[in-house]
């Protein structure tokens, strides 16, 4: 397929008493249209940050200190404010965790889906309260004209985060990109509204980045999938070879994190340890401290990332022969 996105060796930082630290580092990957990319990892391994720096929403301490975003061919990563608030507007939507800070509470549904296509697709506000209706009608809301007058207060959840995606689909991205936007809800409301952004993704042909640390998740959505820890890609792989063939020993322990329905006194295994902080100076491999197979080298050493496929990538010593069958 056709690159939608190219993010190439992306470093994004932050200013610190410490100075600037790396929260992103040396980070490359890419997104066809009509192709979900799963960005998965713990809480602070950079995903959310990731997402972040493309879409120019860094907070104002963050910046991207090197590499090159590509959106449809175009590098997007120094343009200003104002640029990056046009592409938002136009081509790139965001979806967040929880729709209620997004949200305006004192502005109804319907100026809150108005707004956008009045100043971005200069709509009258006759058609855009037309279009407002057929965008809550295709996220599968019930009685919309009903909706538009109504406040986000006396909608559920679910619906919150329906009327989220609509605002954001109102431009017609190309890339939408969805941070952790299920976790606040239960979970036959999450099904429901990955179904949707699944629909939506095939009806309008956009590529979309789902940034999550659910496994769960990533089964439901992912084409592909890119693990993260510590700032840096673990590992990389189609959906079939990041379940059935992970490399990583971070990414198995994330696997084997995900509750099994039908094993119920099956233990987790859950990953011992925590994430390095960003100011920790770490030799080696970043994941040494937490891994059950560190060796000598991986103290020393980062591991570059190995091929395994033209699809599948992994940073770990263990796919390297010469260390481990010296
Ligand atoms: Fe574990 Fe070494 Fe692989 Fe890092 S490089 S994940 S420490 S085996
Ligand atoms: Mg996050």
């Amino acid at each position: 397929g056709e690159a939608l996105l190219e993010v190439k060796n992306m470093i994004t930082e932050f200013r610190t008493a410490d100075g600037y630290l790396p929260a992103v580092r040396d980070v490359s990957f890419s997104l066809n249209k009509g192709e979900t990319l799963c960005i998965v990892g713990e809480s602070g391994c950079g995903k959310s940050i990731t997402s972040l720096s493309i879409i120019g929403l860094l907070p104002s301490n963050g910046r991207i200190a090197s590499g090159e975003i590509k959106y449809e061919g175009e590098a997007i990563q120094s343009h200003t404010a104002e640029q990056m608030r046009q592409i938002r507007g136009n081509q790139i939507s965001m979806i967040f965790q929880e729709p209620m800070t997004a949200l305006n509470p004192v502005l109804t549904i319907g100026y809150q889906l108005r707004e956008p296509l009045i100043i971005h697709e200069k709509l009258s506000k006759k058609e855009a309260h037309k279009k407002g209706i057929d965008l809550l009608k295709s996220v599968g809301i019930p009685y919309p004209e009903k909706r538009m007058s109504q406040y986000p207060h006396e909608l559920s959840g679910g619906m919150r985060q329906r009327v989220m995606i609509a605002i954001a689909l109102s431009c017609n991205p190309g890339l939408l990109i969805a941070d952790e936007p299920t976790t606040a809800l239960d979970v036959t409301i999450q099904a429901q509204i990955l179904d949707l952004i699944n629909d939506l993704k095939q009806e309008y042909h956009m590529g979309v980045i789902m940034v999550t640390h659910d496994m769960g998740v990533v089964a439901e959505v992912a084409d592909r999938v890119m693990v993260m820890y510590a700032g840096k890609k673990v590992e990389e792989g189609t959906v079939e070879e990041i379940f059935n063939h992970p490399k990583h020993p971070y990414t198995v322990g994330l696997l084997n994190s995900v509750p099994d329905v039908d094993k119920p006194d099956f233990e987790l295994e859950a990953i011992p340890g925590s994430l390095p902080s960003l100011n920790q100076q770490i030799q080696g491999c970043r994941f040494h401290d937490r891994c059950k197979f560190a060796m000598e080298t991986c103290k020393q050493q980062e591991p570059p990332a190995f091929d395994l496929s033209h699809s599948h990538s992994v940073s770990c010593w263990l796919e390297a022969e010469e260390v481990t069958n010296p």
